[in-house]
């Protein structure tokens, strides 16, 4: 190879753009609540572990002494079962309808929110489907409003021996205020809900209302059990405890260059440079989960300092303006972490974006590797 090449290639070896999750983040974020609760904790690891892996982070939160695993599609235990994960799964959603045989199978609880779906799964079920009475305690999205409760009951009675109800659920709507004055209304129709299901004749019961910031917040909302899913990466919606980010996201400098003041960066050139200075490409762009609308201030962390992206974001890459210093080709760039310092948090990117931090961990696009750190 000729000396010219040779000394060309210093400190060129890339990384592909890689999302790592953080099992012991997990651990940590499971500890911190149950510090708050002596309630079971169920890990809702919906949306694939809110982006960082539903098995990965079961199996963290569940070493870390979650009881149960929460899923919006029963389908989404098979990988979770064949990981050897053994805990009760609680699906509440199921988009495409539930297949009773495929619960029956997983051993996964169905939460039922309506007359409608109780009939339909006590007509399609051959080996007893655990169900989950859903109430709606606000929200008008899943479960079933007060003015159907008693028939829903009615039907679960009729339906024994197919269906046994083992749990009853609500949901709060108001729990990221972090006030258990917002929470009233809920608990006491979770309170009347889980009553009128006593009366019935059913029992034992799991009886669920909070998420994370109810978790966090409120114990009138605990219950028997607390369903955790944004906490256990790190998220509190309430913005009142500080937990542990489970997820690095970094990739790698493409390329640098110096440019003279006056140019325009990007789509459109809505960034001018006002100095000479050195620009540098990192390959992630909104196709992999940067998002589009970044106000001012995004940055990115590279050798320790934070530098800011500069112009629209690509489909598939950012610019970023570090200034004096050039970044050699293969340098890593961390575009979130928990680090701390330098590195921006996701809690940093859902304000750049406008948004929350649950949009920025699970947009992340498929061709961002995964690896477990
Ligand atoms: C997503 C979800 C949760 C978990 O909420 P977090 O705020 O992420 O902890 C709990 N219950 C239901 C019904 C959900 O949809």
């Amino acid at each position: 190879m000729s000396a010219l090449i040779a000394e060309r290639l210093t400190l060129s070896r890339m990384h592909p753009p890689t999302l790592h999750a953080i099992p012991s983040a997990v651990a940590a974020n499971v500890a911190r609540i149950r510090k708050e609760t002596d309630a079971r904790i169920m890990a809702v690891v919906k949306a694939d572990g809110y982006g960082h892996g539903a098995v990965t982070v079961a199996q963290a939160a569940v070493a870390a002494g979650a009881t149960w695993l929460g899923i919006t599609d029963a389908a989404d235990a098979a990988p979770l079962r064949a990981a050897g994960i053994d805990v009760p799964i609680l699906a509440w959603l199921n988009p495409a309808g539930v297949d009773a045989a495929q619960a029956a199978a997983l051993r996964v609880d169905i939460a039922v929110g309506s007359v409608e779906e109780l009939c339909q799964l006590i007509a399609d079920a051959d080996a007893p489907v655990r169900v989950h009475l859903h109430m709606d305690t606000g929200m008008s999205r899943g479960g079933c409003p007060l003015e159907d409760w008693a028939e829903l009951l009615r039907v679960a009675r009729a339906g024994r021996g197919r269906i046994e109800v083992v749990g009853v659920m609500g949901h709060l709507p108001r729990a990221d205020e972090g006030s258990p004055r917002a929470n009233a209304p809920a608990v006491l129709r979770m309170r009347q809900a889980r009553d009128a299901v006593l009366r019935a004749g059913f029992g034992p019961l799991a009886v669920h209302l909070a998420a994370t910031s109810g978790a966090l917040n409120d114990p009138s909302t605990h219950f028997d059990m607390v369903r955790v899913g944004a906490g256990l990466v790190g998220i509190d919606p309430s913005e009142s405890t500080v937990l542990m980010g489970a997820s690095r996201l970094t990739a790698s400098v493409v390329h640098s260059r110096l440019v003279p003041a006056g140019t325009p960066i990007g789509y459109d050139g809505t960034h001018v440079t006002t100095g000479e200075t050195y620009l540098c490409v990192v390959g992630v762009g909104y196709a992999d989960g940067i998002p589009r609308e970044l106000a001012q201030g995004a940055a990115v962390e590279i050798g320790g300092a934070r530098h800011p992206v500069v112009g629209r974001v690509s489909m598939d890459q950012i610019i970023v303006d570090t200034g004096d210093t050039a970044y050699p080709r293969g340098t890593t760039v961390t575009v979130f972490g928990p680090d701390g310092g330098a590195v921006p948090t996701v809690q940093d990117w859902a304000r750049w974006a406008g948004s929350i931090p649950h949009t920025i961990v699970t947009h992340i696009g498929p061709r961002v590797r995964r690896s477990v750190a």
